[in-house]
């Protein structure tokens, strides 16, 4: 991209893209942004990056990709129990379209109103089509909801349900059709795909309670298995208590409890309670969530299956480096 076109496609869409905050001392147009943090704060800050082709497909409606961008790094906001601050965007773009980049820039505005997150710097090159996001939020360091703090004994919840965005993608690479769907029940499986919804409310409420979490991008079981790793603890699930949509529930019992396991990009939260915060949690905090199990001293991952049965899970959530993925 020209110079002169990437000025004014920065002055034209990015430079007044989120509204102004308090604690931007100098946002986009200088070589650096200027930026301040509350006082006994730390900056929670993470990066995500979305390939045309492997993270979307390249004709999505771009609206919904510039949600997308910017959801999946405040949903790692929300898994720490950060309040958004800010984001920087380096955008790679093949062309330089104005009905994209107006669609993708509105879809991104809205959902960084909504966040009051601003939109304080980036980098524009030209070629193969690629956001990457990097997001930065508040948090007083030891309130962190961090992976590695689940203790025996602690209830394992998610937020929302579970499984929707990957019936959504089986459907669009079409490993799989159920003719029991309806128009309606496949629209609610890609507006989950396309347009989730980080659970940053969820996240700031379980600052008081939660000893760990985690935000479901790979898959529940792959997900967990992170939060188990890291606080070297087991668990063991009870497969009729996952959440599904009335939308998942139409489908056969078995494809939808694989789906809410193991497939990804759902974006709820997966956290940790202890089991003496229980009561006061679920009557203090509102909101969807729902109990699915129990952190316990034999390392793995168990579950009770939908005929009682009791079984070892091997996390198989995606992995963009595993052999058979
Ligand atoms: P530099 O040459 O110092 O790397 P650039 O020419 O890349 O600066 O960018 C000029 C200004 O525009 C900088 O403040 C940069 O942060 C901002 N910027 C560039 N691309 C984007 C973008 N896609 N979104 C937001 N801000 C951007
Ligand atoms: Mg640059």
């Amino acid at each position: 991209m020209s110079t002169q076109s990437e000025f004014s496609l920065i002055e034209t869409y990015f430079t007044d893209l989120t509204s102004s905050r308090d604690d931007v001392y100098l946002g986009i147009g200088d070589d650096c942004a200027l930026l301040s943090c509350p006082v006994e704060h730390v900056v929670a800050v993470s990066i995500d990056t979305l390939v045309a082709g492997i993270h979307f497909f390249a004709d999505v409606d771009p609206e919904s990709l510039g949600h997308k961008s910017l959801a999946v790094g405040l949903s790692d906001l929300a898994a720490m129990g950060a309040k958004p601050a800010w984001f920087t965007l380096a955008l790679t773009l093949p062309d330089s379209n104005d009905a994209w980049l107006m669609a993708f820039s509105k879809g991104l505005a809205i959902l960084a109103k909504q966040y009051n997150i601003q939109l304080v710097g980036g980098d524009t090159t030209k070629g193969p089509l690629a956001i990457s996001i990097q997001v930065h939020g508040f948090i007083k360091p030891e309130q962190a909801l961090r992976r590695d703090g689940a203790q025996i004994g602690d209830l394992i919840y998610v937020s929302g349900t579970l499984g929707d965005a990957g019936a959504a993608l089986q459907l669009k690479l079409q490993q799989w059709d159920d003719e029991v769907l309806t128009v309606q029940d496949r629209h609610y499986f890609y507006h989950r795909l396309e347009k989730p919804s980080p659970r940053i409310d969820v996240g700031l409420a379980l600052l008081e309670f939660a000893t760990s979490a985690i935000d479901i991008s790979d898959g529940l079981s792959s997900d967990l298995g992170h939060i188990l790793k890291k606080s070297r603890v087991g668990a063991t699930i009870d497969l009729t208590k996952l959440p599904l949509s009335q939308s998942l529930q139409n489908i056969s019992k078995t494809k939808a409890v694989e789906l809410a396991l193991n497939s990804g990009d759902d974006y709820e939260l997966c956290f940790t309670i202890p089991a003496d915060k229980q009561s006061l949690f679920e009557s203090t905090v509102d909101g969807e969530y729902r109990q699915i199990g129990v952190i316990d001293a034999e390392l793995g991952l168990r579950a009770i299956s939908v005929d009682g049965q009791m079984d070892t899970i091997t996390g198989s959530g995606y992995d963009h480096f595993s052999t058979n993925s």
